[in-house]
């Protein structure tokens, strides 16, 4: 790859469309096939904020489908062989580690359009499992404490009627 090392005496800050920041042209991707970024080097997301987007996509659809849809963020190459690899070769997988290994020749000049071509997909029905599983987790905690304030209003509205003695049982009502 050809790496040019053209030093500025103040090198320009670039400003993050998601955290608004303006940071060092290090705190981001470089993407110098992206036919979308084409008009600077680096795609204008910070680090910090693609390892967030990473976090919030893998809670919500699993890391898999996190990457894919990264990939697209970034206009990067998505290859589930190389994912697959890291994540069954290292203890966790991480992001900078497949940036890594895209800088390999077989992905040069390509963007993520290209992953439309090989039919390299995650299990996108996977996914919406996983997101379906966290919704109803969700809904299911907010059951749990409504149920909670109805059983404790009722318990306060039978004691105050005396069909229950104040130190009756309320084991069930703890946390
Ligand atoms: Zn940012």
């Amino acid at each position: 790859m050809k790496r040019k090392t053209k030093k500025y005496p103040s090198a320009p800050l670039i400003g993050c469309v998601r955290c608004g920041e303006s940071k060092a042209e290090t705190e981001f991707y470089t993407n110098r096939w992206s036919r979308v970024y084409a008009s600077q080097k680096q795609v204008p997301l910070c680090k910090d904020c693609v390892q967030a987007l990473l976090e919030e996509y893998t809670y919500k659809y699993g890391e898999e489908a996190a990457l894919f849809l990264i990939c697209a963020v970034l206009d990067i190459p998505y290859s589930m062989e190389r994912y697959k690899q890291i994540a069954e070769t290292t203890p966790q997988f991480t992001f900078g580690r497949y940036i890594r290994q895209l800088q390999m020749n077989q992905f040069r000049n390509q963007s993520f359009a290209a992953s439309v071509t090989t039919g390299d997909f995650p299990d996108l029905g996977q996914a919406a499992k996983v997101s379906v599983t966290s919704e109803r987790l969700n809904r299911l905690q907010k059951d749990v404490s409504t149920l909670r304030e109805e059983l404790l209003d009722i318990r306060a509205k039978l004691a105050e009627s005396g069909n229950i003695h104040k130190s009756a049982n309320d084991s069930v009502l703890r946390e």
